[in-house]
């Protein structure tokens, strides 16, 4: 089947009540509707999982889409339940159902009602399932958050690793959809090559972010005094400041507390009824900061989110992107304050030390990454998009000067730095 632009905007409207496609959406839909194989990097928040959930709609037979995370699928099924009336339509099948359950999911698949599926991939991994599957019209399998594949990644499962075999075993000739939000070259080349997708077609939107400001401070012994000063500049505006402990966490949100400021903390530790209500608390505006480890941010979509601090820096640049991502979604601005200090590096370098010889190598490399980031003088948002494999021209983008490093160049330029430039022009002019 191969369908016009007219019809994939109809569709979109019946189905979503869209009346128009976001960035990509519409070739990564012709792609996958066309049967090619596709590979998707958006930023979080950029609509992917209508680039896979439209076709699912469209085409004959169950797509299967593998997530990581059952509270996630719960969450895409739920969606798409709101807005189709047919309960079959997207079903979960993971290890919390019962026999009676499992049998419903596989006669809405016989029948041809259910459109998607969503399934963890150590689910598929079961025999019976695999079986079953093998005999089912198939339109398309998703990998979604894709980078999971990827050691290099920030959430490597090895249950991701097996997916090329299963799938090969479902079926030779299914088209392959993977989608993920990080974008470093390393990540992408992991997921075509484990994914055995080589020639997927690739749909890259920008990351940058026009409306954050990038700024790192260096962290003294002051640093708390620092960031009170900030959070009372910002006075009534939502923030997160991220810490790497519990403990920290605890100690922060407290010493915020005692100067005044309406924050609260976020940690793994915290049962989960505490956790919940802190996280409505930021999101009804009932307090304006929330002091936390990075247990806090996956799925919160709080719009207007005016500043991101991290009190230690983050283990790499992508978790760095991704933590600061959560500012000024709304488009208005949003400030990412880094506090830096060689010495938490060597922490992080430490806490690596028991890992696998492979892990720490991983994770050395890519703390390197976070030291050049604090460390340079060029503009950071260059830094972190040239770390994505993008382009940045300072020179002509106004948001350029949404950056420290733009908006006050160092004085001090160091004069080894300059040398390197002036080789570097020397170069480029004998070219
Ligand atoms: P991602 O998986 O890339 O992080 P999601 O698929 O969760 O992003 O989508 C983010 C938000 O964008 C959702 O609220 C979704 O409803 C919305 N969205 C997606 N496509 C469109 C569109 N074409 N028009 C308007 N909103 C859209
Ligand atoms: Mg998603």
């Amino acid at each position: 089947m191969s369908l016009t632009e007219i019809d994939l905007h109809k569709q979109l409207k019946k189905y979503f009540g869209f009346s128009q496609f976001k960035g990509l959406q519409e070739d990564v839909v012709a792609s996958i509707v066309n049967k090619h194989d596709t590979f998707v990097i958006m930023p979080t928040g950029g609509g992917k999982s209508l680039c896979y959930q439209l076709p699912a709609l469209i085409e004959e037979g169950t797509a299967i889409v593998v997530s990581p995370l059952i509270a996630l699928m719960k969450n895409q099924v739920d969606a798409i339940r709101g807005i189709s009336s047919e309960y079959g339509v997207a079903h979960v099948l993971n290890s919390s159902l019962n026999k009676t359950e499992v049998k419903q999911v596989k006669e809405d698949i016989i029948n041809g009602v259910t459109k998607l599926l969503y399934v963890a991939p150590e689910s598929l991994t079961k025999e019976d399932y695999v079986e079953f599957l093998k005999e089912q019209k198939i339109s398309f399998l998703a990998i979604d958050e894709a980078h999971c594949i990827s050691e290099w990644g920030h959430d490597f499962r090895p249950e991701y690793r097996n997916l090329r075999h299963i799938i090969k075993r479902i079926g030779e000739n299914i088209p392959i959809i993977a989608l993920t939000a990080t974008a470093t070259p390393k990540v992408q080349e992991d997921i075509l090559k484990n994914l055995g997708i080589p020639k997927a077609k690739t749909f890259k939107a920008s990351f940058n972010r026009p409306n954050l400001y990038y700024e790192v401070r260096p962290k003294t012994k002051n640093v708390d005094a620092d960031i009170i000063r900030f959070v009372k500049q910002n006075n009534g505006k939502s923030g997160i400041i991220y810490c790497l402990s519990r403990k920290k966490v605890e100690e922060l949100a407290q010493t915020l507390q005692v100067n005044g400021i309406n924050a609260i903390p976020y940690h793994a530790g915290l049962d989960a009824k505490t956790r919940s209500k802190h996280q409505d608390m930021f999101l009804m505006e009932e307090v304006d900061v929330v002091v936390a480890t990075i247990a806090f941010g996956m799925g919160i979509d709080k719009p207007d989110v005016r500043f991101v601090i991290h009190h230690d820096i983050p283990k790499s640049i992508e978790s760095y992107y991704q933590e600061t991502g959560r500012a000024g979604r709304d488009g208005g601005e949003g400030h990412c304050l880094a506090f830096y200090a060689y010495k938490d590096i060597e922490k992080l370098e430490k806490f690596m030390s028991g890992k696998p010889v492979a892990e720490q190598e991983v994770g050395h490399a890519l703390l390197q990454e976070v030291v050049a980031y604090a460390e340079t003088s060029i503009s950071r948002r260059k830094f972190i998009l040239h770390y994505f494999g993008e382009e940045f021209d300072e020179e002509t983008m106004d948001e350029a000067k949404m950056d420290d490093n733009v908006r006050n160049p160092k004085k001090q330029h160091e004069a080894k730095e300059d040398l390197e430039l002036l080789i570097q022009v020397v170069k480029d002019t004998k070219q």
